[in-house]
């Protein structure tokens, strides 16, 4: 029997439902629960794919090709445990399914309607992972209560919870309390609002989540649950944590599981392990070096656009005790003149993954840089393509190569777009997706970190490394170490003979996990803290 529990938001947007919903599950997990998470989003796109970051943040790809919401990366982070196409859901993903039935003639004679047959869809997809035996499914709905599009999911909620017995089914209300600093106080009333305005709707919060900047006295948790009609001990502190690793912690010793498990009349369950979560917390806290690495991207100003990446970071920091300082360099603003003093006095350079031309020659001359003064170099996606065409540039002697996604007439197309991709015009959907195999050449600097001859790693691109010009980049000094055994396609380029310098054609961000942190960001990470050790000698 599966129980369901459902997240919701309140008051404001940006209030972490996703680390909330994340840490519930990972405790959950921590007793023994199989536990998944999925997230609803109400906007009509019908996956984030489309979206470009200063939207929606990074788009998160899933092992089985999903381009969906960033919060399922927390989840995967979190749990350690992979999520699919069915963990995502969209509005437009909702009455696309509704309306490909009505062409079907699935609903000969009825007029198709939001109720029943939009909540039926949302229902079904809220209990479709059920199938696969989970003890815990816990659904974020995106958005603020309140908002016009997220009623049908605040709607199928309430029929769920007449449908399904009583102790099946449970809500959490994330919330904020904001703090007045003329008055000095915390206020309830934003909270007192949402919850009313739920109950409107039919949907009557179990359990409020209140995110403060200051504790929440006694006093105010009773205040709270009398206005808001919910036990005491329901109302749970969620103050600002140093990092969101911290919230599972954070929530063990408010209850929330316990309380949450309790609701669902759950009454057996072990204590939680979370002995290696613990042990990454410690070593997060006591680095015993840092390193500074220069984030070479567009979107810099975005804390979301580049999400996994800092995340995988922070996994590979801690592996390393070593803390990890992100500096990020805005890729449109590298010229010849200042790539000295930009990158001067960084240990290592990720040039990051994108689309389009905008900040491009910034991010070849940082690639450069990095080659020619043995400065460790991750190149991820774009930035992998960017190490080939800065090679074949300046050191295969190909002057003017290029992509052809930047330049269509480009003398030399290092990286081109695949043959499949030739005449595909939809763009929802139609990149290389997922999960895809790779085979690593022994004796390689591939090799060396994954210690493995066959990975699997998760694509989102059209472009590919143009093998017309394998051999030429082989004998100027460029290695193709990593290749799709099925296709030839090229995963891997590096240098042999400098210290760490390798480019990705995949996303490795993507699978980084706090209990299984991405070898390649650790080994990175090891590259830079020898870079960092050997310029202190110098
Ligand atoms: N724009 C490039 C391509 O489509 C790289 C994409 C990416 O970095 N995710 O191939």
């Amino acid at each position: 029997m599966t129980k369901y529990v459902f997240v919701t938001g309140g008051v404001t947007s940006s209030l972490g439902k996703g680390i909330i919903a994340a840490s519930l599950a990972k405790l959950l997990q921590a007793r023994g629960f199989k536990v998944t998470i999925q997230k609803f989003d109400p906007y009509i796109n019908v996956d984030p794919g489309t979206l470009n970051p200063y939207e929606h943040g990074e788009c998160f790809v899933t092992e089985d090709g999903a381009e969906t919401d960033l919060d399922l990366g927390h989840y995967e982070r979190f749990l350690n445990t992979f999520t699919s196409q069915a963990n995502n859901v969209t509005t437009g993903r909702i009455y696309q399914t509704v309306i490909n039935k009505e062409r079907e003639g699935a609903f000969l004679g009825k007029t198709v309607q939001v109720i029943p047959h939009i909540t039926d869809e949302i229902k079904r997809r809220m209990q479709l992972l059920a199938k696969e035996g989970f003890d815990i499914i816990i659904t974020e709905i995106g958005g603020t209560v309140g908002d016009i599009e997220s009623l049908p999911f605040i709607e199928a909620v309430r029929q769920l919870q007449w449908e399904l017995p009583e102790d099946d089914c449970l809500v959490v209300h994330l919330t904020l309390i904001p703090y007045l600093r003329a008055a000095k106080e915390l206020k309830t009333k934003p909270t007192q609002h949402s919850v009313r305005m739920m109950s409107e709707n039919g949907v009557h919060p179990d359990i409020l989540v209140c995110r403060t900047e200051h504790p929440l006295s006694n006093e105010l948790k009773a205040k709270l649950a009398l206005f808001c009609n919910v036990k005491t001990d329901a109302v749970i502190e969620a103050a600002d944590a140093s990092s969101i690793y911290e919230v599972p912690l954070l929530m063990q010793q408010e209850q929330l599981d316990i309380i949450c498990l309790k609701k669902l009349n759950i009454t057996w369950y072990p204590e939680p392990d979370l002995t290696i979560w613990k042990g990454f917390l410690s070593k997060l806290n006591n680095p015993k070096s840092e390193v500074n690495i220069g984030l070479i991207g567009k979107y810099i100003e975005l804390q979301d656009a580049y999400k996994s990446i800092l995340e995988a970071f922070i996994h590979a920091g801690a592996m390393n005790e070593c803390k990890v300082n992100i500096v990020n360099v805005h890729s449109e603003f590298i010229d010849t003149e200042n790539v000295e003093s930009k990158l001067n006095g960084l240990d290592g350079l990720l040039v990051a993954p994108g689309f389009g031309h905008r900040g491009i020659d910034g991010k070849i001359l940082a690639v450069q840089y990095a080659r020619e003064n043995a400065l460790p170099f991750f190149g991820i996606c774009l930035g992998m393509q960017m190490s080939v065409i800065e090679f074949a540039r300046n050191k295969v002697g190909l002057a003017g190569a290029h992509s052809t996604e930047m330049d269509s007439n480009t003398p030399y197309p290092v990286i081109d777009l695949m043959e499949g991709q030739k005449n595909i015009t939809n763009k929802g959907g139609t990149m290389r997706l997922g999960s895809y195999p790779c085979k690593i050449e022994k004796g390689s600097l591939a090799y060396e970190v994954y210690q493995s001859e066959v990975i699997s790693e998760r694509h989102r691109h059209r472009w590919e490394f143009n093998n017309d010009y394998k051999e030429s980049f082989k004998a100027a000094g460029l290695k193709a170490s990593g290749i799709n055994p099925e296709t030839d396609l090229v995963e891997i380029v590096e240098i042999p003979g400098h210290p760490f310098f390798i480019g990705v054609q995949y996303h490795p961000e993507l699978k980084s996990t706090v209990e299984a942190p991405h070898p390649l960001f650790v080994h990175f990470v090891k590259a830079a803290k020898a870079f960092s050790k050997r310029k202190a000698i110098v």
